[in-house]
């Protein structure tokens, strides 16, 4: 009898989306002297950094309104942030379109160059861009640490590849001629990411975006506003020219409006959205009318398969590090399993630290009508389910409509070779609980999405191929 969880990238402990407290006060781990001359803003955050404006054709821009931006774990009021409408969004999409208009002939190497400079300046501020993720997302500093540098390593990472878009040359059998194929620019990039990885979603997409020659405008979510802007201060100051780079914050009450804008605009020729299923299909359905290119990176279930030959103090290391990581808005997934049969064999309740943790929760006798069996659970639930065949628990894996990251420990080689091609996810783990890495393409298949980030497949999704055929040779 071997187990095989369901979970997603669950498990660290904050709920986001609190009712918010008024009361300001500094977290623990913030130190309050001042770095590198910053003046502190609140909660001692970098105030060069923690930016409240749109970003918008290289200056900061105001909005009529404002939404307030709350520390998940404390409360605390980090700032009133623009509230960006339709007319914002709008005017953001021309300053990226005449933008593109001249960042489409900027060399590859100025564009590489440029990119470069925007990574350095990344990794000289990180220990202020981390304190700012853990302040908007609630995730613990260490975490945020790590994301700061996944996320600076995909512009470094594009900074090179940026260099590296060829064409083709085909001979076809007609002797007077030749084809060429040239790759080139789509144009201007909507970019809609969600509150879990603020600033690694963007640099994902915004590095192969500007790499590949477009320009962008971003929509962070309303929970985590705050990286995006704080990229958009350092690109300014790598000298990214005016408009390559644009910031909409918007609250949770203009999102919708504002999505459809970018989606629907005639100037915006690729969208690219990570988050959930149900928004993806909203903007797919936007962006079906005017026929733009899309990338979605939407949910998974991330089964986690443990054969009888694993070696199981691998497969609890790797369960950990790939599972117990970020947070999540949990209970009723608990509830629900509990009322189906469920048993808890640790945790199952909110944490004694307060209201907005809940603990680390492992359920056993789970079956698959049960909603974490069906639905992601961003929060620290481990639903475990038995079974007796690999083709059973392939079966299991298999079933979901969704399809992102796949993992299994094995060591028979037969079978590795076997579950990896047969697992019908985007990116299997054999082994390994940890996959990401901006070398190595992320996306999913089924209803996890559409199109490939990171790698160098990543910037294909910001080109378009055209064919040219010389004839009279
Ligand atoms: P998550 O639950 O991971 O936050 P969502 O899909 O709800 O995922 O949100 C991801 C992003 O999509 C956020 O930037 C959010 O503001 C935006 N969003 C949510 N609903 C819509 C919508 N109907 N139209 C456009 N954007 C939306």
């Amino acid at each position: 009898m071997a187990t095989c969880f369901r979970l997603r990238s669950c498990l660290a402990l904050h709920l986001p989306r609190t009712p918010p407290s008024r009361v300001l006060r500094p977290r623990a781990d913030y130190p309050m002297a001042r770095i590198r001359g910053y003046a502190r803003g609140p909660a001692g955050l970098s105030s060069a950094l923690l930016r409240t404006d749109g970003f918008v054709g290289g200056s900061w821009l105001s909005a009529a309104a404002t939404f307030p931006v709350h520390d998940p774990a404390s409360g605390a009021e980090l700032g009133l942030v623009a509230d960006c409408g339709v007319p914002e969004a709008r005017a953001a999409v021309r300053a990226a379109y005449e933008a593109f208009c001249s960042w489409r002939g900027v060399s590859a190497k100025e564009r590489s160059s440029l990119l470069r400079k925007w990574y350095d300046l990344m990794m000289q501020n990180k220990d202020d861009l981390a304190k700012i993720i853990t302040a908007e997302s609630g995730k613990p500093l260490k975490e945020a640490e790590g994301e700061i540098l996944y996320s600076a390593n995909f512009l470094e990472w594009f900074s090179e590849e940026a260099r590296r878009v060829y064409g083709d040359i085909i001979y076809t059998p007609a002797k007077e001629k030749r084809a060429l194929v040239l790759k080139q620019p789509l144009g201007v990039a909507a970019v809609i990411t969600p509150w879990n990885f603020p600033s690694a979603m963007i640099t994902r997409k915004v590095g192969a975006a500007l790499a590949a020659g477009c320009t962008v405008v971003v929509k962070p979510a309303e929970d985590t506003p705050f990286s995006a802007l704080a990229l958009a201060a350092l690109a300014d100051q790598a000298g990214i020219p005016p408009g390559v780079y644009n910031v909409i914050p918007c609250s949770q009450k203009k999102a919708k409006e504002v999505g459809e804008a970018l989606c629907t605009d005639p100037l915006v020729s690729k969208i690219s959205f990570t988050g959930s299923t149900a928004t993806g299909k909203v903007l797919l359905r936007h962006a079906a009318n005017s026929v733009k290119r899309v990338s979605m990176e939407l949910g998974g279930l991330a089964p986690f398969i443990v054969f009888d030959s694993a070696n199981v103090d691998q497969a609890v290391a790797g369960a950990m590090a790939s599972k117990f990581r970020n947070s999540g808005q949990v209970e009723e997934h608990v509830s629900d399993a509990i009322s189906k049969g469920a048993t808890v064999v640790t945790g199952g309740k909110r944490h004694q630290v307060g209201k907005n943790f809940f603990e680390p929760t492992l359920l056993s006798n789970v079956t698959r009508d049960m909603l974490c069996s069906q639905e992601e659970t961003f929060g620290p639930v481990a639903p475990v389910i038995k079974f007796d065949t690999e083709e059973e628990a392939v079966a299991i894996a298999n079933v979901a409509d969704v399809g992102l990251a796949g993992y299994f420990y094995s060591q028979d080689p037969a079978q590795i070779w076997r579950v990896a091609e047969r697992l019908e996810v985007g990116m299997v783990g054999v082994n390994e609980g940890l996959i990401s890495s901006v070398e190595c393409p992320f996306g999913g298949v089924k209803q996890s999405g559409l199109g490939r980030e990171g790698s160098k497949y990543g910037i294909d999704e910001y080109l378009e191929l055209k064919y040219v055929c010389f004839g009279g040779l």
